[in-house]
């Protein structure tokens, strides 16, 4: 297979950790026998000292004509001072809205072998094996607000078209992994919760073979903590989206280690994939893309670390495993991406592994592992 893959290394150890995803990206099409084409281009803090702009036009006509994009990190103190006129993380928004990227995934796993390092000290946690998705397009970051001398309001707000997309999306993952949706609400008191309930429930009966459970979102945080294992995939608004997988994150015991996935559609026509595999043209307007439609945003979940940044000790393995996330979601490449995540696993058992999971290990040793135990699984 032949893909163009935009890269946007971005600040601090954004670039560190992208350099190792690309190199197994190059491992991986070597292996297998795909063409990758890498495309660099600018975004955040660097690309503000570069052109003024944290998303300058010519990297946002890349991504929208690329199959695929990997993010490192934006931001970092050298353009922290909140006067200035433009930050860098406006840049990484301006890019999920551009691309319409509305149903962010992240999977979450406790491995075993570094279940000391997870707060919960739990034999619960052995088999934590979960797909959060996240709406992120909508909500109430997104709606009007006011501000007044002593009173403020934030307005949230979800049509039925943009909780529908997403919860969609989320049944149709399930299906590919146990089959088990979880919908997070707070119906007992919010009305846009009320319409994303009934709007799940309506969905839910065109997947008669996934189990649906509804979940008010001040609960799922209490189980979250005592019973991570129950679930698969989660699938929530916004705002409890953005709380609930800060919270989930803690559980893996580093930032470093967690991939994500930011997923959008695109006309079937207007997008270079269209080269990678016919589109299908079934299903309504606000079914999942076909394959070919797919927008995939692929980053790290973590920042750009200025506290490490340059000194080659940021773990790779959340870029890493971002990259095994865009293979599978926007190049169908399944066993290209279960190959890299079997190699992370296999690294993150018998190691090495880098400081914030309790190692020594720098970057270019883990990647090194990674690297090695891919040719050892192909
Ligand atoms: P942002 O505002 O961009 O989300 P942040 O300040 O919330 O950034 P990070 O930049 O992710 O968070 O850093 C939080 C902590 O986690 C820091 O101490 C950082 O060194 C550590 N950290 C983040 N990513 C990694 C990584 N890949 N490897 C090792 N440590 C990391
Ligand atoms: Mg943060």
């Amino acid at each position: 297979m032949k893909a163009r893959i935009v890269t946007l290394p971005g600040d601090g150890v954004g670039p560190e950790v992208t350099a190792a995803a690309v190199a197994v990206l190059h491992a991986v099409a070597a292996r297998y026998g795909h063409e990758f084409v890498f495309d660099e281009q600018l975004i955040g803090g660097g690309a503000i000292d570069a052109t003024g702009e944290p998303l300058p036009s010519a990297s946002l006509a890349a991504c929208q004509a690329a199959d695929a994009v990997l993010l490192g990190a934006v931001g970092g103190p050298k353009w922290s001072d909140p006067n200035a006129p433009v930050r860098p993380e406006q840049g990484l928004l301006a890019l999920r809205a551009a691309l319409g990227v509305y149903a962010n995934l992240r999977p979450l796993q406790v491995h075993p072998s570094l279940a000391n390092l997870s707060p919960l000290k739990n034999d619960r946690l052995r088999h934590v094996d979960v797909l959060f998705v996240r709406e992120l397009t909508g909500g109430m970051y997104f709606g009007a607000r006011t501000r007044s001398a002593d009173a403020a309001t934030d307005e949230c707000r979800y049509t039925v078209a943009e909780i529908e997309r997403v919860v969609r999306r989320a049944f149709e993952l399930a299906r590919d992994r146990r089959r088990h949706v979880t919908s997070v609400d707070k119906a007992n008191v919010l009305e846009t919760s009320r319409l994303w309930r009934s709007t799940v429930q309506r969905i839910a009966a065109d997947y008669p073979d996934v189990k649906l459970e509804h979940q008010l979102v001040d609960s799922m945080a209490m189980l979250l903590l005592t019973r991570p294992n129950r679930y698969d995939v989660v699938v929530t608004e916004n705002l409890f989206g953005d709380i609930l997988t800060d919270e989930a994150a803690a559980l893996a015991g580093s930032l470093g280690l967690l991939p994500s996935a930011s997923l959008g559609d695109r006309a079937p026509s207007s997008g270079p994939a269209g080269h990678l595999l016919p589109a299908t043209g079934e299903g309504s307007s606000v079914r999942p893309a076909a394959a070919s439609t797919l927008m995939g945003l692929y980053e790290p979940i973590h920042g750009s670390a200025p506290d490490i940044a340059g000194q080659g000790v940021a773990n790779p393995v959340g870029a890493i495993l971002s990259a095994a996330l865009l293979l599978r979601h926007s190049l169908q490449l399944e066993a290209e991406a279960v190959a890299i995540e079997a190699a992370v696993e296999q690294v993150l058992r018998h190691g090495p592994h880098s400081r914030d999971i309790g190692g020594q290990a720098g970057t270019a040793e883990v990647l090194d592992a990674v690297l090695a135990a891919i040719e050892d699984h192909a």
